[in-house]
């Protein structure tokens, strides 16, 4: 992309009503602008940064056997009525009538829909187990919308939902999801930490919230430092062998973490001093396993393997797709900006060419800029370097490649990594090699 024609505005002013660096940064970077309250829209790096970390979501999911599928953001109030959650779920869920006067909602969520939509299809436990999932907006009209993309009321979420035959196969399911998320959020450059959470009147341990550490977080975390230093991409897990699943989910949960609501001083005591992490944390996962509790509500039951009709058993896993853009932000900025992940990053580097209309600078930057595939911002306008120089680190690319008339001679670039302001001056090859 050439930044002299794109829809790239940055800003140079603080905006005065974003209370936290990423819903600052967001708009200062010009990834997105608010449309109504709790509303956004993405412009194109942001979208960009949207699409990146759907694509690692997907991925994640696709990899153990999830099929991914796009139900509507509308439902009709008659599905929930079924479940009995259309007067239960309160002033969170927007409700909407169309000409007819029939009532509709837009979807805070999709269980009843997903059971309805397997109830239709599946009438046996050999077609099970069935694991769905869809990355689709939700509303959910939050009486305090804040920090920007972090509570809006429109928001983008990964949400899966599992139908197994039996207890012990549904509890497979939920720990493989486990492993598929501390996957994701890695792959992803954030460390979230996977929590024990409340599972209401269902019981038992299978409901996690996943935190990702910030001071601007909105829960109380309390963990153990163990957590953070574990390579869930190399760990040879076999999601296949219920045994394999047992051992990992045991030791994962062996070690203590909670958020302030579930937080137990007697556990915590028992942690080594050393290893206590005491913090803030944002939410930007959940999973959940709940039984029957809408196939039975709803009355979707297939036949058992001794031809008595059995309600498959559920479980519902969700990641906040937009909620993460600004949750990275607040665990990776600094004072001169967005420190994208690679993973993640809108691009892999800006070139920026310091004298425009130089004649050996505009080549060596077409040069580069041909090489990197789309992958690159051309930051070909006018400006003086110290704006550019700006403008780079608060859009925060992983690299810089800077090319300036003296360099642009000899076919040298300067390449700045944005983490941790290393430079390094490299012939135009070598520096694409390092960037690509
Ligand atoms: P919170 O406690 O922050 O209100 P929640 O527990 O109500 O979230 P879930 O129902 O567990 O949310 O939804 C799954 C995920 O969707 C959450 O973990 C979070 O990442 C994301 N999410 C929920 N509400 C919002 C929102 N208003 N804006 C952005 N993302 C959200
Ligand atoms: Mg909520
Ligand atoms: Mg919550
Ligand atoms: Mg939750």
């Amino acid at each position: 992309m050439r930044l002299s024609r794109s829809f790239l505005p940055t800003l140079k002013e603080t905006p005065s009503d974003a209370q936290i660096p990423s819903h600052r940064l967001m708009l200062r970077a010009g990834l997105i602008r608010q449309t109504a309250s709790g509303i956004y829209a993405w412009l194109p790096a942001g979208l960009r940064v949207l699409r990146n970390i759907s694509q690692i979501v997907r991925e994640e999911q696709d990899r153990i056997g999830a099929q991914e599928v796009l139900m509507p953001t509308l439902q009709s109030a008659e599905l929930w009525k079924r479940s009995g959650r259309y007067d239960a779920y309160g002033p969170e869920m927007l409700r909407i009538q169309d000409r007819h006067e029939r009532d509709l909602l837009y979807g805070p969520t999709n269980e009843e829909m997903i059971t309805d939509l397997l109830g239709q299809s599946v009438k046996s436990y050999r077609e099970l187990p069935q694991m769905l999932y869809h990355i689709q907006w939700k509303f959910r009209d939050e009486v305090r919308p804040r920090f920007g993309v972090m509570r809006g009321r429109e928001f983008l979420m990964k949400d899966a939902y599992s139908f197994d035959a039996s207890y012990d196969a549904a509890v497979d399911t939920y720990r493989r999801m486990m492993l598929a998320y501390l996957r994701t959020f890695q792959r992803l450059g954030v460390r979230a930490v996977p929590m024990v959470a409340d599972t209401g009147p269902i019981g038992g341990d299978l409901s996690h919230e996943f935190l990702i550490l910030a001071p601007t977080g909105e829960s109380g975390v309390f963990y153990d430092g163990a957590l953070e230093s574990k390579d869930w991409l190399s760990d040879p897990i076999d999601v296949d062998d219920s045994a394999s699943l047992a051992g990992f989910f045991n030791t994962l949960t062996s070690y203590y973490a909670a958020t302030d609501e579930k937080h137990d001083e007697t556990a915590w005591a028992a942690v080594p001093e050393e290893k206590r992490r005491e913090g803030r944390g944002i939410e930007v996962g959940h999973i959940f396993y709940f039984g029957t509790k809408y196939t039975k509500s709803m009355d979707i039951s297939v036949t058992g393997p001794d031809g008595a009709l059995l309600y498959p058993e559920m479980g519902s896993y969700g990641i906040g797709v937009s909620r993460l853009v600004g949750a990275i932000i607040e665990a990776s900025h600094d004072d001169g900006g967005i420190v994208w992940p690679e993973s993640v990053a809108p691009f892999r580097a800006a070139i920026l060419n310091l004298k425009v209309g130089d004649a050996e600078c505009d080549a060596l930057c077409e040069r580069l800029y041909d090489a990197g595939d789309e992958q690159f911002l051309y930051d070909d306008r006018t400006d003086r370097a110290g704006a550019k120089f700006a403008d780079a680190d608060l859009m925060g690319h992983p690299w810089q490649m800077i090319v300036g008339p003296r360099g642009a001679k000899t076919g040298t670039v300067e390449l700045k990594r944005r983490a941790t302001g290393e430079r390094f001056e490299l012939p135009a090859e070598e520096a694409l090699a390092k960037v690509l």
